[in-house]
Order: structure tokens, then C-alpha cells, then sequence
């Protein structure tokens, strides 16, 4: 069986149009969903995501406040800038690209981040809230797997669900939001990690692998039963000479072994890549329709 491929940008694109549609309904009622995104430093990487951020937002016409500050920026400088980004109307959501210089405290100022406008949902306040199954911001990596999942038609309800990686921004909370006694959750999920004895004990088990773990081939074709649903989150550079920058990326998975096996697939990259900015626009679109009381938010 050859798995069928899920389109990480498809999926993102169709949601991008769905969310275009709701600013165009917002502005006609005189509210534009706003941004503001604070970049400290010249961190090539950091620098071509707040940029990728910074189009997607032009792109669904919402409203991008981008910050670019030097380096030598103090925390005091950085908690005035969230504080007047906490008290502008204009601004829904809030976000720190990551990291900050080693002079700041950077859990200091994510916290000092109004947890109304945390669109990131790493505020502790929107973490709790998720946990008890609350309305929350969703973490948007885990939120764009569970959305990726869900718009391909994957049954969650009754799935067994492992997630290899239990990092604070994607394996703890898309756990979390799996095994919520909810429609779009209802799952029997196992976290595994570098201290779990038998990693693929589990994963030849599982419905739907998810890998979250920062490393090439961590989940290869051995490790998984035929139609298995598996979502690669991991991105990783790895050498190749053939390649103009000399390196490709690669997923957690071993790609393709694993799609010979598989009913579904998600690519590196193109799966869940896309994903992850679609989702913050997301939350800046359903942060700017809960200050202005009309909410739909998740779940
Ligand atoms: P992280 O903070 O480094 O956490 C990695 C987790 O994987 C840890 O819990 C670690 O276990 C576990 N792990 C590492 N090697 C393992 C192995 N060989 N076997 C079992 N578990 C292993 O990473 P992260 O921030 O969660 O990111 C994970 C991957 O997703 C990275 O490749 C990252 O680039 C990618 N990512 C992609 C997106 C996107 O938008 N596509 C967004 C975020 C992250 P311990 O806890 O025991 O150390």
C-alpha cells in the first residue's frame, strides 16, 4: 500500500483563505485583527521566520506591528515594548520570536505577555486552561497537527496515539489536546522520550505515530504496523553536496521506507511546516473577535 501524502500547504492554504474571509467580515466592522512581534538580534534563522510571519499577516490582511530590535536591547527596554503592546487596542496578539539574547530573562518577559494576547499559548494561564479543557490559545505547532489530522478525514476518537517527544511546545501539549474528552480528541495517547525502554514496543502498536523528537530516523518502517497514520513534526539539517546551500531537510521519519507502509503521510517539508504560522494567524483572528465578543475559539 502507498500512503497517501498529507499536503501540509495545501491544508494551511485552505485555512489562510478561511481566516481572509473572516478579516474581510472583521473590517467591515471596523476591527483589524492586529499583530505585534518582537525581534530582538540578527539570527538569520529568527529573522526569515518573522518575515515568513510578516507576509502570511499582509497576505490575510491583518494588521503586522514588527519590532526589530539590536541586540544589546535590555530586558527593561523589552518589558516596556510587551507593556504598551498589552495596552494597544490595535494589537490582538503578541509574539517573541525566540530566542532572546542570554542578557534577558526570556520566561521574565513571555510571562509579562497579557495572557489575552498570547497567541503563542506558552503563558502558563493558557496552558492551564488548556489542560482542563478549557477555551485557550493553542500552542499553534500542535494545534496545526490535531487541525492536519482532523481536515484528513483521520479518526481520533478511540485512536491509539504515540507521540515520540515531550518538549513544552509541541509533544506535552498536542498529548493534551488529543486525549481531551472532545470530538476532536477522545484518544488513547502515549508519550514517549529518551528514557522510555522500548520505543517502538509502543509505536507498532499505534493508529497514528507522531515524531517529535529533533532527529533524523527516529521512527523507521520496522517500527510501525501496516496503515499507520504518521505526522513528522522534527526538522533537521543534514549534509548534501548536491545541494547549492549544501544541506537538505529531513523529517524524524524514515520517509521513504515508511510511506510504502503507511495510509497517510505527512512530507519534510511541506507537512507540518506550513502549518505552524497558519495557526498563529489563527489565534490573532480569534484573539480580535474575543476582545470584540464574538468568539468561536477552540475547542
Ligand atoms: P526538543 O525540545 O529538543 O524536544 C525533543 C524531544 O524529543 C524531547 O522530549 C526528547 O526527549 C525527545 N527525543 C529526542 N531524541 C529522541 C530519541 N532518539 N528517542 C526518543 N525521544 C527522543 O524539540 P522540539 O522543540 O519539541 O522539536 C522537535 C522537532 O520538531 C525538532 O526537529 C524541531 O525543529 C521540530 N519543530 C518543527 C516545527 C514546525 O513548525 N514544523 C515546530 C516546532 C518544532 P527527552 O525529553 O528525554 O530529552
Amino acid at each position: 500500500m502507498a500512503a497517501q501524502i498529507i499536503d501540509g500547504k495545501q491544508i494551511a492554504s485552505d485555512i489562510r483563505t478561511e481566516l481572509k474571509a473572516e478579516v474581510q467580515l472583521l473590517k467591515r466592522k471596523g476591527i483589524t485583527p492586529g499583530l505585534g512581534v518582537i525581534l530582538v538580534g540578527i539570527d538569520p534563522a529568527s529573522i526569515s521566520y518573522v518575515t515568513a510571519k510578516g507576509k502570511a499577516c499582509e497576505e490575510a490582511g491583518i494588521y503586522s506591528d514588527d519590532n526589530r530590535l539590536p541586540v544589546e536591547t535590555s530586558e527593561a527596554e523589552l518589558l516596556a515594548l510587551v507593556d504598551k503592546m498589552n495596552k494597544n487596542p490595535k494589537i490582538h496578539g503578541i509574539l517573541i520570536q525566540l530566542p532572546l539574547p542570554k542578557h534577558v530573562d526570556e520566561q521574565k518577559v513571555l510571562l509579562a505577555i497579557d495572557p489575552a494576547k498570547d497567541v503563542d499559548g506558552f503563558h502558563p494561564m493558557n496552558v492551564g486552561k488548556m489542560v482542563v479543557g478549557d477555551k485557550a490559545f493553542l500552542p499553534c505547532t500542535p494545534h496545526g497537527v490535531v487541525q492536519m489530522l482532523i481536515r484528513s478525514g483521520i479518526k481520533l476518537d478511540g485512536a491509539e496515539i504515540v507521540i515520540v517527544g515531550r518538549s513544552n511546545i509541541v509533544g506535552k501539549p498536542l498529548a493534551n489536546m488529543l486525549i481531551q474528552k472532545s470530538p476532536v480528541g477522545n484518544a488513547t495517547v502515549t508519550v514517549c522520550h529518551t528514557r522510555t525502554k522500548d520505543i517502538a514496543w509502543h509505536t507498532r502498536n499505534a493508529d497514528i505515530v507522531i515524531a517529535a523528537a529533533g532527529r533524523p530516523n527516529t521512527v523507521t518502517a520496522e517500527m510501525v504496523k501496516d496503515g499507520v497514520v504518521v505526522i513528522d513534526v522534527g526538522v533537521n539539517r543534514i549534509d548534501d553536496s548536491t545541494k547549492k546551500n549544501g544541506f537538505r531537510l529531513v523529517g524524524d521519519v524514515d520517509f521513504e521506507a515508511i510511506k510504502k507502509k503507511a495510509s497517510y503521510i505527512t512530507p519534510v517539508p511541506g507537512g507540518v511546516g506550513p502549518m505552524t504560522i497558519t495557526m498563529l494567524l489563527y489565534n490573532t483572528v480569534e484573539s480580535a473577535k474575543i476582545m470584540n465578543k464574538k468568539s468561536s475559539m477552540t475547542p
